[in-house]
């Protein structure tokens, strides 16, 4: 019975932990790495064709975005995670593999010109659609057999629309363990979604510390609808547009639920009947997905708006943008109006057109409702930038430029201590990852603290073994390799040692088969080596 730590370890990207329990091997979250690299991640212990499960705690790239990797490297076993998770990576995986390709596809064709090879995607639309199919979603609040002497419940970790935190219940040689993976654990104060849901029996947890070290100073939620509707206010009396750059999962949804409630509630003196425009395919198809899942997923608030019968997230005068005339044709029209688009930071997506034709009249607003990473657009237009490049064009900032942070997704400091204070009695030890380096240490020891028990931030390759509670193998932390030129060429040699890897986990499993079958077998596999033996 071990545990591995294999990502998000001293940072906040990158989820992965690695269990090997009741003769089987899984993986809670399989996370792409985003932003910053402080550490590199020791790779998971075994390779994927032996991976017989993975647990996907929410559908936040970070935490799913290297699945599709995992099915071309082999993976074919089952991933549990809940109905709107499964919901929500059936888009997210699907344009996420886009972005790789995309990605490929104009280093490509710098490649070509420059006279260097073709590099290929990290991973394929085909590869996203393949792990899709291993998809099997739970319900909440089950405590389910997943095979002999391994349970496991989702319990609502109040994040993102179908997030949670996982408990598994684990039986080996009469030896009993219980374990509980945080996921990511929302904030309290959030809208439109369940609060974040206590559990109170561990031996052992594992949670995040995003935000570990501070407590949020948001606006209330009241104050922010308030907010919004005076800069809405202003900016339409001089006739110009409200951009919002918006993340197409959770956030968009958020800013709907609050637009829909300045109009309900009556909250701008005038121009109530104002337009939104929410253009990105990706949001147009979460929007369903949380419509699809409010029994499951939405607070009382929202619930009891649906029960009189209106849509939290839904309003007259609510216009979606899927094609891309329909995305241009947003901009024909002269009526002042809200723009939702993505990417939230401007980075990439249509957000970047809406720019184009707001940013140099003073008349707009740009409104920024999330966080802006140092080093992208949407963080130089806070910074006060005067000009900037869109489309190979410089573009002047006449705009107003406004910063309205949003609800927070994550628990802030007082809610994770009240979280991790739920378990009694305490755990043996809490294992505290997803957050920056020099945050998990102090947390650790604030955690300890406060409930008495062992607590201890990880390095990617810890190897815990949980009957003992002892650490049987050390991470040693390592700065991340610089990045090579041709590092996605080189993630296809990977993929083809990982499929010869795979062919020998098949022959190993062919032992005792019919000798006419394995004959045959082995005929093909020479063929092939025959074809490549150079
Ligand atoms: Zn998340």
């Amino acid at each position: 019975m071990e545990l591995t730590f294999v990502g998000a370890d001293h940072e906040v990207t990158g989820s992965c932990h690695f269990m090997s329990a009741c003769g089987k091997r899984f993986i809670i979250d399989c996370g792409m790495e985003q932003g910053p690299d402080t550490y590199m991640n020791q790779d998971i212990p075994v390779d994927a064709p032996k991976i017989d499960y993975a647990f996907i705690t929410h559908a936040h790239i970070d935490h799913s975005g290297l699945l599709p990797l995992l099915y071309s490297r082999g993976f074919r076993g089952e991933v549990y995670c809940t109905d709107a998770t499964a919901e929500l990576c059936d888009i997210m995986l699907k344009d996420s593999a886009h972005i790789q390709e995309a990605e490929a596809d104009w280093k490509n064709r710098k490649a070509a010109r420059a006279g260097f090879s073709k590099v290929e995607p990290m991973y394929t639309s085909q590869d996203a659609e393949n792990v899709l199919k291993l998809f099997h979603p739970l319900p909440y609040h089950e405590k389910i057999e997943i095979s002999e002497g391994l349970f496991v419940r989702f319990i609502d970790a109040g994040h993102l629309l179908g997030s949670a935190s996982i408990e598994f219940w684990l039986s080996e040689n009469g030896n009993e363990k219980k374990i509980v993976f945080s996921g990511d654990i929302g904030n309290a104060t959030k809208p439109l979604i369940k609060k974040p849901e206590y559990i109170s029996e561990a031996d052992y947890v594992v949670m995040e510390s995003t935000y570990g070290d501070r407590d949020h100073k948001q606006p209330e939620f009241n104050d922010f609808a308030k907010a919004l509707s005076k800069i809405m206010t202003e900016t339409f009396d001089k006739g110009g547009n409200v951009v919002i750059p918006a993340f197409s999962v959770g956030r968009t949804q958020e800013m709907l639920y609050f637009l829909r409630k300045i109009k309900e509630e009556g909250l701008m003196e005038r121009h109530l009947d104002f337009p939104v425009y929410m253009d990105s395919p990706l949001a147009v198809e979460a929007t369903h997905v949380f419509n699809e899942n409010v029994a499951d997923c939405f607070s009382e608030e929202a619930l009891s708006l649906i029960n009189a019968g209106k849509n939290p997230i839904g309003f007259k005068g609510l216009h979606v943008a899927v094609s891309s005339d329909e995305s241009k044709a947003i901009n024909f029209d002269k009526t002042p109006k809200v723009i939702i688009s993505a990417s939230g930071m401007c980075e990439a997506g249509r957000i970047r057109h809406h720019l184009k034709h707001n940013l140099w009249r003073s008349e707009s607003t740009i409104v920024f409702v999330g966080y802006q990473v140092p080093g992208t657009l949407g963080n130089t237009l806070l910074n006060g930038a005067k000009e900037v490049r869109l489309f190979g064009e410089d573009v002047t900032v006449n705009a107003r430029i406004e910063n309205l942070p949003g609800i927070s997704g994550h628990a802030d400091r007082t809610g994770l201590i009240k979280w991790a204070k739920a378990f009694s009695p305490a755990p043996v030890s809490y294992f505290i990852v997803h957050g920056d380096s020099d945050i998990v240490d102090d947390f650790a020891s604030d955690i300890s603290k406060e409930t008495g028990a062992k607590a201890y931030a990880p390095y990617s390759g810890d190897t815990f073994d949980l009957l003992t509670g002892e650490r049987i193998r050390e991470g040693v932390p390592a700065a991340p390799a610089k990045k090579k030129a041709h590092r996605l060429s080189s993630n296809v040699f990977e993929r083809l040692v990982a499929a010869g890897k795979r062919l020998l986990h098949v022959i190993t499993g062919c032992e005792g088969m019919a000798n006419k079958d394995l004959g045959r077998f082995a005929d093909q596999i020479n063929a092939l080596a025959d074809k490549w033996e150079r």
